[in-house]
């Protein structure tokens, strides 16, 4: 779908909104978001709850819609997108990490992992030694045939990792992938996506706490659905840059 290419950032997105409707009231959730992110960029999302990272992250993801605005993603304008392409689009380009897992609880690691090619109907054999494959790079492999309760916290989440990688992702995107992790486990979940991020992936984490924003390379900081301001780690250091785009 490179064809038409039209921008060469990985993520380009221009005054993007987003509400909610319900039966009683609808709710302005991204009020005008604009935003570049490079190929191999380590970003975080923060801000407070509420202020539409979830929302934003699901639409980076192509797993919710958006109102008005342009989205970009490696090029393709997501909204021209039928359902199916952008399916198809979004399982071509995306890894998902998610703060409670979201592993099947029947189904054992190994399973967990090799579920995404379950679905592009790879064959039983194989998926399950490219799974293995990726449960091994997550240290993981004596672990297999453990079901998702039988494993720590953060086992769970490094199988949600190995799962996330299967179909080969250009862009890993994690909302809170650490909050239900204690420090010294989320900094170990932090190291292996900032390996996945120096292996050239881009990556980007959805946080409220410092610890995992200052990892990135760069802070996107929301408040009411749009940012506020971005940072840039410079030496290591955070500082306050003007954000990359201005109408
Ligand atoms: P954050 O991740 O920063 O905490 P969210 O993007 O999840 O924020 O939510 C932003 C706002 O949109 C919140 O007020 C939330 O209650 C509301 N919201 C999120 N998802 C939905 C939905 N599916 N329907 C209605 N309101 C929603
Ligand atoms: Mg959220």
């Amino acid at each position: 779908m490179a064809e038409n290419k039209t921008h060469t950032e990985m993520i380009h997105i221009r005054q993007l909104h987003k509400s909610y409707y319900t039966e009683a009231l609808s709710l302005h959730v991204l009020k005008g978001i604009s935003l570049d992110i490079e190929a191999g960029e380590y970003v975080s999302v923060t801000g407070a709850s509420g202020s539409g990272k979830s929302t934003l992250l699901n639409i980076l993801g192509i797993l919710d819609t958006y109102d008005a605005g342009d989205y970009h993603l490696n090029g393709t304008l997501i909204k021209n997108l039928s359902e199916r392409q952008a399916a198809e689009y979004r399982n071509e380009m995306i890894g998902f990490v998610f703060q409670s897992f979201n592993l099947i609880n029947f189904k054992n690691a190994l399973e967990n992992v090799a579920l995404p090619l379950y679905y592009k109907k790879v064959s039983r054999k194989k998926r399950n030694i490219i799974a293995m494959e990726h449960l091994d790079r997550m240290g993981l492999k004596e672990w297999a045939h453990h079901l998702p309760n039988e494993l720590s916290g953060g086992q769970k989440q490094r199988v949600a990792i190995a799962r996330a990688l299967i179909s080969g992702p250009k862009i890993i995107l994690a909302d809170e992938p650490t909050g239900a992790l204690d420090s010294k486990t989320s900094l170990e979940v932090m190291d292996v996506l900032t390996g996945l991020n120096e292996e050239g992936i881009t990556t980007i984490i959805v946080t409220h706490e410092q610890s995992v924003s200052d990892a990135t390379n760069r802070i996107i900081h929301l408040k009411d659905g749009m940012i506020e301001y971005e940072t840039r780690k410079n030496n290591g250091v955070h500082d306050t840059i003007q954000p990359t785009y201005i109408e």
